[in-house]
């Protein structure tokens, strides 16, 4: 993974603290058994406001707290209290550039025992400087994993449960260790789901299809952010249904969409190119208006960017 710093500070027990001090025993619930949940954010630096834009926070924490509930976690916090933490932390970092956020509510007692009841949770959060997260984000060429996306009746993909993410580890180190870039995952049912860690949308004669909340997906906040976008603002048709395999094989073009991946163009599934095995035109309108819409340069969407730093009001 590239660009990534270390996180100075984190939030741990109720306050900010040094990074190091922010450790937990081997024993940790959460460390044996994966009952976390987590979330992932981006915070966009835009140099001529000499701002950090978080990106949609509190959905994100919406988010995080809804996966809570699905693993009996409590969080103490609302999303606009989760939101000032982050403010804090990230002010506390004092970043200047783009960066990852990594919120973790956790089963915490120390003790052996399979359950999620009767075990204390905890809350923490970090960022780091971060810059992309897959290699070839302009043509990535993918295969379909041979594993499968976990079940709603297993592991609940629309929860971002910690012991849920083996599945998607198995999905991308069986890709990447094969040549591929990166993995599409079908569900129980044969239907196309997502990546190991991305949406994905397929674009076929003009209009653009991505898989519905429950086909085993992760619900994402950058997959509903380009849903309005491409409605909206691209005058785009997108329809949320099923997706089979051999649609990616006949699709025009292929994208996935996260907030580690971003807009990614999908150029070659196994032997087959994808369209005319370049990223196609609306990829790229996509890609282009996503990256202008988090950098806080279109005034219609500032409202889904939340300013980290105070900024000087200007005298009346
Ligand atoms: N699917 C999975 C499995 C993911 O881990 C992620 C990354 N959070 C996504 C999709 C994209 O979600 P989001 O746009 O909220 O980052």
């Amino acid at each position: 993974m590239a660009d990534q710093g270390r996180p100075r500070f984190a939030f741990f027990d109720g306050q900010i603290v040094p990074f190091e001090q922010a450790t937990v025993s081997v024993l940790t619930h959460s460390f044996n058994y994966g009952t976390g949940v987590f979330g992932g954010l981006r915070g966009y630096w835009n140099d001529d406001e000499e701002q950090l834009y978080v990106f949609r926070p509190l959905d994100h924490f919406e988010r995080l707290i809804q996966s809570a509930s699905l693993m009996r976690i409590r969080i103490p916090y609302s999303a606009a209290e989760l939101n000032e933490i982050l403010n804090n932390l990230l002010r506390t970092e004092g970043f200047r550039q783009n960066c990852y956020i990594r919120p973790l509510a956790y089963k915490s007692t120390e003790m052996i025992g399979v359950r999620l009841h009767d075990v204390a949770d905890a809350l923490t959060m970090f960022a780091m400087p971060f810059g992309s997260y897959i290699v070839n984000e302009d043509g990535a060429h993918v295969c379909f994993s041979a594993w499968r996306r976990v079940d709603d009746n297993a592991i609940p993909a629309r929860g971002k449960i910690v012991g849920a993410y083996a599945n998607s580890a198995l999905i991308k180190s069986d890709a990447v260790l094969s040549g591929y870039d990166e993995a599409l995952v079908l569900n129980q049912e044969g239907h196309v789901t997502e990546a190991s860690a991305a949406n994905i949308f397929v674009v076929r004669r003009g209009v653009v299809y991505t898989p519905p909340p429950q086909a085993d997906v992760l619900e994402g906040i950058v997959r509903r952010a380009l849903i309005t976008l491409m409605r909206d603002d691209l005058g785009l048709e997108v329809v949320e249904r099923d997706i089979d395999r051999t649609e990616i094989y006949v699709a025009d073009e292929v994208f996935l969409c996260g907030t580690g991946v971003q807009v990614a163009a999908i150029t070659r599934v196994e032997h087959r190119p994808i369209g005319s095995g370049v990223m196609g035109p609306i990829t790229e309108s996509a890609r282009n208006l996503f990256f202008r819409v988090v950098q806080g340069r279109v005034a219609q969407y500032r409202d889904w960017l939340s300013p980290v730093y105070e900024t000087e009001q200007m005298p009346e």
